[in-house]
């Protein structure tokens, strides 16, 4: 098993396989920021090829799980070639769409191989599920069907993300519970957070998961549910027959047992959402003898130097840590 220096496991892989959206959520490729309108050219994007030879070299070092993500993942052309390719590597394969490409997708990427699929949603009312996701000809029940489209097509447990930030969307809460109360799928709740340069970031607009569960409590009770992985991030609860995850990366950060690696569209790798790109994958992809054993040797190299932590040190300072220039915007990363 491969450790990094705080002795934490190598084992989830998120690779991204797109920078470009048909969203421009604010809280993650704001319009009009450079992020929002100048996408990787296209030799600069790593082939399926490249990306399977990515996944292997993972899955060799370690790596049991495997999420694709973007940007919008389902702009990616073809995708359900790539998932018959990593579907080979015996990982578990997961996804994470804003979900309205579902019903055109979600039964090819089922016959593909794709085990599990999480989808966004922030909000049920039009007018929030617009200053949340800034998505014009979208709406929130495009993202319904695309949830009833995964549904018909064999993904029967769901993950439904809502980044919560308040003010804009916290009154929405209510409604999507009972909107996913008695079904089987999870629905998460996620602590707005300060990824890349360009949203503005306050710690005003998060609503920490301690408060709004005070919140939730004058409705009903939280009842605890155990952990089902060491790696999950979120803590379950059932509530009025809904099951609920809160995911609290500011206000009580996870970085203890973080085993996430991510590889951006264009190869550069990192090693927390929050850090420098490391390093550039697509060199040795495309320039070396040996591509897999140097991968191999790299990813080793910079996964034993590996430290951050940096959502326990934002949690330890009334001041966030100065930017690192090279962070990396979360519409590259993928979450
Ligand atoms: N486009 C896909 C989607 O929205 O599901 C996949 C990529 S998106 C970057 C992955 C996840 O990151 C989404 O669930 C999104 O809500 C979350 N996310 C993006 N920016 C965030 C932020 N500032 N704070 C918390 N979560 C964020
Ligand atoms: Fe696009 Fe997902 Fe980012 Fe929204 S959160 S802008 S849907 S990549
Ligand atoms: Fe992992 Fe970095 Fe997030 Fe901490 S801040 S949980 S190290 S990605």
């Amino acid at each position: 098993m491969l450790l990094d220096r705080l002795g934490r496991p190598l084992s989830d892989l998120r690779l991204s396989v797109t920078d470009r959206c048909n969203f421009r959520c604010p809280y993650c490729m704001p319009r009009g920021a450079p992020g929002s309108s100048s996408f990787l050219p296209r030799k600069e994007i790593l082939s399926f090829e490249e990306l399977t030879l990515v996944a292997r070299v993972f899955r060799e070092l370690g790596v049991r799980k495997i999420r694709l993500t973007g940007g919008e993942p389902l702009l990616r052309r073809d995708l359900p070639r790539l998932v018959e390719r990593l579907r080979a590597l015996d990982v578990e394969l997961a996804l994470t769409t804003n979900g309205v490409l579902l019903p055109r997708f979600a039964r090819e990427l089922r016959q593909a191989g794709l085990d599990r699929v999480t989808v966004s949603l922030d909000a049920l009312d039009g007018q929030v599920f617009q200053a949340m996701s800034d998505a014009p000809g979208f709406g929130p029940a495009d993202v319904l069907a695309g949830i009833e489209a995964a549904e018909r097509a064999g993904f029967t447990v769901l993950k439904i993300n809502c980044v919560v930030r308040r003010g804009v969307n916290d009154s929405e809460v209510p409604r999507l519970i009972e909107r996913f109360a008695h079904t089987p799928h999870v629905l998460r709740f996620i602590e707005y957070m300060d990824v890349g340069t360009q949203n503005g970031w306050r710690r005003s607009e998060v609503l920490p998961t301690a408060e709004l569960q005070r919140k939730l409590e004058e409705l009903g009770e939280l009842i605890p549910l155990p952990r089902e992985r060491a790696s999950d991030v979120a803590e379950e609860y059932q509530f009025r027959g809904a099951r609920l995850g809160f995911i609290s990366s500011v206000s009580a950060p996870f970085c203890g047992s973080c085993s996430r690696a991510r590889v951006a569209a264009d190869g550069g790798l990192f090693g927390c959402l929050f850090g420098p790109r490391l390093v550039d994958l697509k060199p040795i992809l495309r320039g070396s003898a040996d591509s897999e054993r140097e991968l191999a040797d790299t990813i080793a190299r910079y996964w034993r130097a590996r430290a951050d932590r940096y959502s326990e040190e934002r949690s330890k300072q009334r001041r966030l840590p100065l930017a690192w220039g090279a962070r990396a915007e979360m519409s590259r990363l993928g979450g």
